[in-house]
């Protein structure tokens, strides 16, 4: 789960993190006194949506102006006027896709003078099963870029969970940004307060891009992402809290409300499928044909055939779906289950592509025969590969 960079830097700052004044406005009446409660001279306004890249962003509207998402202003007034022009408007960034997202709150915050821009992550490295922080003296523009150009000048150090965050670790982050002086003393209590943000709210990534020298020599913390372990969520009342509904893909959020495993992906196949290994392979066996899956969905062992409606309706929703394959074996899934939930689901919302079905284990024959005698347009496959290489004929084709 993600959140807003107000969102997080407020949770900085409860850890002591260096950050910068600032207030949400939701409307645009409010700008004005939520800049007037700053002193200035420099106001940056910055459109908060669940994605990075803003400064470099540009909005699909004309009357937003030719800026992108983080504007600054030398004045109360034009504070207020940059908010009000990118309030309710579609911001595009390398990261939002080309359909961009509506732009529903800002931040307007004080201006800092920058002396330089660096960058900072922690994240949970699979690879090494730890905490790492990753720093680069590349901050504030693409770190992508930079890892794909110039990857040595990207540095990571791990954390080793047994002895947890040591003061070396901050010293040796400093030494890599460059840092000197009193700049060293606070790396290694600011990458404290950061490693500690991290490990108790069971965060998966976060990251400070860019994580600023000021003009006056401090460091501070000048954006902010925050992504959090969805599982370990429900801990968290206070971050559940912070959860925007509107910045999530409408599909998932309507999965995550019938508690599937559903994520959204860029191809044109729907896959239903039992179990995340076999939905894995089944996503696998699709590119191996030649396509791409719309989505990842494991429907779970107790699916009911609500569920499985639901998971049918969510998957027929996806605009960008040409076929659809349904790959069960059936353990504790039972095959009827799944044949009765997706024949109630083209009955309620019809079936505007190729559906290939694939049937095997727990009550295979009942299931097969609900499907048979529904008089669905169903083509029914014998096995995983059969299936795969059906729907990939029928999408192409
Ligand atoms: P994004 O990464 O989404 O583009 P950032 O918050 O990193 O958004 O802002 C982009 C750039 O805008 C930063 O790299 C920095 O140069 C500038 N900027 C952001 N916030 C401030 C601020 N409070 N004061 C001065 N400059 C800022
Ligand atoms: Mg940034």
């Amino acid at each position: 789960m993600n959140i807003h960079e107000y969102q997080a830097k407020a949770l900085l700052r409860s850890y002591g993190a260096p950050v910068s004044d600032g207030r949400v406005v939701l409307r645009a009446e409010e700008a004005k006194t939520a800049a007037g409660e700053m002193d200035g001279p420099l106001w940056v306004v910055k459109a908060q949506i669940h994605a990075g890249g803003r400064g470099k962003g540009s909005f699909k509207e004309a009357d937003a102006g030719e800026k992108g998402g983080v504007r600054l202003a030398k004045s109360v007034e034009e504070a207020a006027e940059e908010a009000k022009k990118m309030l309710g408007r579609t911001l595009v960034t390398h990261q939002t896709g080309p359909a961009g997202k509506t732009v529903n709150r800002i931040y307007i915050e004080d201006g800092s003078g920058i002396e330089t821009e660096l960058y900072l992550a922690l994240l949970v490295d699979r690879g090494t099963s730890r905490i790492s922080f990753v720093c680069s003296t590349e901050g504030g523009m693409d770190i992508e870029e930079v890892a794909a150009s110039t990857p040595e000048k990207i540095l990571s150090f791990a954390v080793d969970p047994v002895t947890g965050y040591q003061p070396y670790h901050g010293r040796r982050i400093a030494f890599a940004l460059g840092l000197s002086g009193a700049q060293v003393k606070q790396c290694v209590k600011l990458m404290g307060q950061l490693y500690q943000c991290f490990v108790e709210k069971d965060m998966e990534m976060l990251e400070i891009n860019p994580l600023i020298v000021t003009d006056s020599g401090d460091l501070k913390c000048l954006d902010a992402k925050m992504g959090f372990d969805g599982n370990a969520i429900y801990r968290h009342p206070d971050i559940a809290e912070l959860r925007d509904e509107t910045e999530e893909d409408p599909k998932e959020l309507a999965a995550s409300k019938y508690d599937l495993n559903y994520i959204a992906l860029d191809g044109e196949i729907g896959c239903m499928v039992n179990g995340a290994g076999l939905a894995m392979a089944t996503m696998d066996i699709i590119k191996l044909y030649g396509s791409e899956p719309a989505n990842f969905l494991d429907v779970g062992g107790g699916a009911t055939k609500e569920k499985v409606t639901e998971a049918f309706k969510i998957i027929t929703s996806d605009p960008q779906v040409k076929g659809i394959l349904v790959n069960i074996f059936g353990g504790i899934m039972r095959c009827d289950v799944i044949a009765e939930g997706v024949v109630a689901a083209v009955k309620e919302v019809g079936l505007q592509v190729p559906l290939v079905v694939r049937l095997e284990g727990t009550n295979v024959e009942k299931g097969k025969e609900i499907i048979n005698s529904s008089g669905l347009n169903v083509i029914a496959a014998e096995n995983l590969r059969d299936g795969a290489e059906k729907i990939v004929a029928a999408v192409k084709g």
